[in-house]
């Protein structure tokens, strides 16, 4: 039998560079040897963008697109939405009572995602929601309710994970063996820098090269990327390691990245050249993604057949978990 697989992504905007090489890659070359659960988290999405319905709405449809165009094959993997799967929200509320106010806030993702976003949670994180703080909680739900063996993320989803195996143990440990402990999947690179030089390019942060993107957003994208600051004339020689350009190329160019690195550092080379060379790479790469996408944006009804058909085995996974859950809590009453 093979072991199960879950991720998932959040519908608050189009898949991005961090996505596909932090994570998602991960998941097309996994999904023939598991059972691949996918999940678009529209509630998690909703924890810090309640007040704006229509950006997770809009994004579901377009993140199943993404996903697809990028080598996600809908015969190996079940593609879902999480507000279909009630089972998620219920497991949600019993799992509350096993985990501590301050553990919550002690946790280091959910501390920066806070510290991130002010303009909605405060400047000392006054107004944080508590669905937000509670969100590594109903994380914890989407895992164990599919009996997952492997989790494949990025590296901030690590302490989730930690979390989420805390909450298991002492499930199991209150109620009697039920939940599986998950363990968890890093790519080689498990953390995508964002155009602007900050550690993680993230849809949240506006810092991101999106698939979706035309030429001309990413020609204008990569024009202002960062580039050594120490480096003021065009044949000044630079640290390529310092430059947003070069870790890109390094994504992308597979034909001359050596001699990239070794003009940048002998100022043989340029950025506004650099940056040109870039773009075409980065062209060259999105070609085939482009072409797929646009098939799918053709056939909207085979995506959402995709999903329907995902959320109907998700659904059916998470009842059979559920079942006993309540069993273990003593919940079952009438038979
Ligand atoms: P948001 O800002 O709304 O949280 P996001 O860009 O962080 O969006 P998610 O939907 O939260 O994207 O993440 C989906 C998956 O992609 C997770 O496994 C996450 O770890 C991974 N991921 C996201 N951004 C990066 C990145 N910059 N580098 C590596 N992995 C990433
Ligand atoms: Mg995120």
């Amino acid at each position: 039998m093979k072991k199960t697989i879950l991720t998932g992504i959040r519908p608050t905007g189009p898949l991005h560079l961090g996505h596909l090489f932090g994570a998602v890659g991960n998941w097309v070359k996994l999904q023939k040897d598991y059972e691949t659960f996918i999940e678009i988290a529209d509630v998690q999405a909703l924890t810090d963008n309640f007040n704006d319905p229509e950006k997770v709405h809009d994004n579901v449809l377009g993140i199943a697109k993404d996903l697809l165009s990028i080598g996600i094959d809908p015969n190996e993997v079940h593609l879902f939405i999480q507000s279909t799967i009630p089972e998620i929200a219920e497991l949600t509320v019993y799992y509350s009572n096993l985990v501590t106010m301050a553990r919550l806030y002690r946790n280091p993702t959910v501390k920066t995602e806070i510290a991130q976003k002010k303009a909605l949670f405060g400047n000392d994180g006054e107004s944080v929601t508590y669905g937000f703080v509670g969100y590594p909680v109903s994380q914890a739900a989407d895992i164990t309710a599919f009996e997952a063996d492997l989790v494949p993320v990025g590296e901030d989803q690590l302490p989730l994970i930690e979390q989420t195996k805390e909450i298991i143990r002492k499930f199991n440990h209150i109620y009697g063996e039920t939940l599986k402990e998950p363990e968890h999947l890093l790519s080689e690179t498990p953390r995508i820098k964002g155009l602007d030089g900050n550690e993680k390019m993230g849809k949240s942060l506006g810092n991101a090269l999106y698939l979706v993107d035309d030429d001309e957003t990413i020609t204008k994208k990569i024009q202002n990327a960062m580039t050594d600051p120490d480096k003021i004339h065009k044949d000044d020689p630079a640290n390529p390691e310092k430059c947003m350009v070069y870790y890109y190329h390094k994504l992308v160019n597979k034909k001359n990245l050596e001699i990239v690195c070794e003009e940048c550092q002998k100022g043989h080379r340029g950025c506004v050249n650099c940056k040109r060379e870039l773009i075409l790479h980065m062209q060259e790469f999105l070609e085939p993604i482009r072409k797929k996408r646009a098939y799918y944006d053709n056939h909207p009804e085979e995506v959402e057949a995709i999903l329907k058909e995902g959320n109907k085995v998700a659904k059916q996974k998470a009842e059979t978990v559920m079942k006993q859950v309540k069993e273990h809590m003593k919940i079952d009453y009438i038979k």
